[in-house]
């Protein structure tokens, strides 16, 4: 999406409604900053004002989220292009994830290692070895905690029985079994459990 030129549709809409930004917002009830935000092209607007400000502009989504006029007969077909484009961006974001989790989590694994190795070497056994052997443990066990967000975070499991695919609560995948990403998790569409591979997209 391109928020640069999204934002000058938004500002030349809103001219040609004569409207200025400061009355835009206040039929949004949101502020004229945030307003002049999506003008420039700083951010967009938030989903549950994207309705009400396609109503004041005499717009709709497609459009907002095109940054332009659609001539209602390449309506369908410029919609599917944007979900394809946004399909596109959900895999690209969910495999960057993916690969974040990897990277952390060998890069903790051979950081733990090498820190017991030569805390070893040096110390020796005894209390000095024992405290550093807590924290970097205390440690390693917050990486992955962490790390095991990053991989729920990034896209889908699918149910191998209906092949719904669905993101499950952090504490089932923390419970469950698996090897690497594939994960023995109960499915709520089915109903049952099953090795679920990880998906990038929805569909
Ligand atoms: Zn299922």
């Amino acid at each position: 999406m391109d928020v640069i030129k999204i934002g000058k549709f938004i500002a030349d809409c809103r001219k040609s409604k004569e409207l200025t930004q400061e009355e835009l917002a206040e039929k949004l009830y949101i502020t004229d900053r945030a307003v002049s935000k999506w003008e420039r092209g700083l951010s967009l607007p938030d989903a549950d004002k994207m309705l009400d400000l396609c109503n004041i502009l005499d717009i709709n989504v497609n459009e907002l989220l095109l940054g332009e006029k659609i001539d209602m007969k390449n309506n369908d077909k410029k919609t599917e292009e944007l979900l394809l484009e946004m399909a596109r961006q959900e895999e690209y974001k969910n495999k960057q994830l993916l690969i974040n989790m990897w990277v952390l989590g060998f890069t903790a694994a051979i950081a733990y290692i090498a820190i017991e190795v030569l805390a070893a070497t040096t110390l020796g056994e005894g209390v000095p070895f024992g405290i550093i052997t807590v924290i970097a443990t205390a440690i390693f066990v917050c990486v992955m905690f962490y790390d095991l967000k990053l991989e729920i975070d990034a896209g889908y499991y699918e149910c191998k029985k209906c092949h719904h695919r669905f993101v499950p609560k952090y504490k089932e995948v923390f419970l469950s079994m698996h090897m690497g990403t594939t994960r023995y998790l109960k499915c709520p569409e089915c109903g049952k459990r099953s090795w679920a591979k990880k998906r990038m997209t929805r569909e």
